[in-house]
């Protein structure tokens, strides 16, 4: 057994792996699997059939459902292009903050619990502690979905989800959905002084691109409900961030695409939202197609995060109110994995130190307080598990 190491050390040691979404996390889960290994604590990968990242989970104590879920992502954003005033991938400590890329979000909590989860062994405790660790969550969450299907068959289910996104040891229960589309029109090329026989792309898509304005006027418009007005603005909104298309002043454009994103109040079902969009598009291609049949429009799902949907008595979150001494009510406008285990069942809470407001930016920290507050979050924890 190696020595139990201090979760600021742990943090040391996640951080010295420059996981950025981009790049292999195998070293990293493969330290993890040894460090817990060293422990007693057997590891379970999940890996990517198609790149090289894994991701992590692990139980400890009985085996039986009901385990508190610790989970958080593995994989960091860029360093390129932002002024560090030190090397990112160590540790710094400096006027009551440490220093690093992930040191809030959120490789300082996923050291936290790699420690919950040590400690929880070498106690012993009476209900099960489980951790969860994925990856490729900074480039649209897309690792987390299978590993929550890996672990299912594998770990008996856990009951309550706490997914250390910084949120200042508050117990957040709600965030919006979040889908991007891309769309492709293709139109016909003509010379402009013949429109009427020619489609225009751009101008096809500015139908698509209006209908976003029109939903989002419409959406203004209601009145919202309990959950929907805790969030900002309290209504889905729609948002078409990139566009390009065109080749000359004179001819009709043959392409024209942009993106689209929705984000969705969880209240609300996103399928519906991307079907409404869906049925506006058949609408403009069969216009499009009345005039040359050499015409259409392809949409493809970019992303897709489910939100999280303030429960009813939910579980995860009166675990973490009763941790923090928190009461009040929380949404964030950020996406986290926490929907994603909601989705699949799990009673689920975005609750991690740190403020968002540090993520991904150069100098990113999470200040010595916040740290300890989660070290303090992470040993009543366990010591509840135990008694
Ligand atoms: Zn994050």
């Amino acid at each position: 057994m190696t020595d139990k190491m201090t979760p600021l050390e742990i943090m040391q040691k996640l951080i010295s792996f420059p996981t950025v979404s981009s790049e292999s996390n195998l070293p990293l889960v493969e330290w993890v699997e040894e460090y817990l290994g060293s422990h007693g604590i057997v590891s379970h990968c999940y890996t990517d059939p198609d790149q090289p990242k894994a991701a992590l989970f692990a139980h400890v104590g009985p085996q039986v459902e009901g385990a508190v879920v610790l989970s958080g992502h593995t994989d960091v954003v860029p360093v390129e292009g932002q002024a560090w005033d030190s090397d990112p991938f160590t540790v710094i400590e400096r006027d009551g903050k440490y220093f690093g890329r992930g040191t809030c979000d959120m490789k300082g909590f996923d050291a936290l619990a790699i420690w919950a989860l040590v400690e929880a062994q070498t106690v012993g405790v009476n209900r099960p502690l489980q951790l969860a660790l994925s990856y490729d969550e900074e480039v649209g969450c897309t690792g987390a979905p299978p590993m929550i299907e890996a672990m299912q068959p594998i770990l008996p289910k856990g009951s309550a989800v706490i997914v250390g996104e910084p949120s200042m040891m508050k117990a957040v229960t709600g965030h919006k959905g979040g889908y991007g589309y891309s769309t492709h029109v293709q139109g016909f090329e003509v010379h402009s002084s013949l429109v009427h026989t020619g489609v225009s792309a751009i101008m096809q898509a500015a139908k698509l691109i209006d209908w976003t304005n029109t939903t989002n006027a419409e959406n203004w418009a209601k009145e919202p409900d309990a959950i929907s007005g805790m969030f900002e603005p309290p209504w889905t909104t729609l948002h078409v961030g990139v566009i390009e298309g065109g080749t000359a002043q004179n001819i009709t454009a043959k392409d024209c695409r942009f993106s689209l994103d929705m984000r969705v109040l969880p209240t609300e079902n996103a399928a519906s939202w991307r079907d409404a969009y869906l049925q506006r598009v058949r609408d403009v291609e069969s216009e499009m197609q009345a005039i040359h049949p050499d015409t259409k429009i392809v949409v493809e799902q970019i992303f897709d995060v489910p939100g999280l949907k303030p429960e009813e008595n939910g579980e995860a979150e009166s675990l973490a109110r009763s941790i923090t001494g928190d009461n009040g009510s929380h949404v964030v406008s950020y996406g986290t994995e926490a929907g994603q285990f909601q989705q699949a069942g799990y009673s689920a809470v975005v609750c991690g130190p740190g403020d968002i407001a540090q993520a991904h930016q150069p100098n990113e920290y999470v200040t010595v307080a916040q740290f300890n507050a989660g070290h303090d979050f992470m040993k009543t924890l366990v010591q509840g598990l135990a008694g």
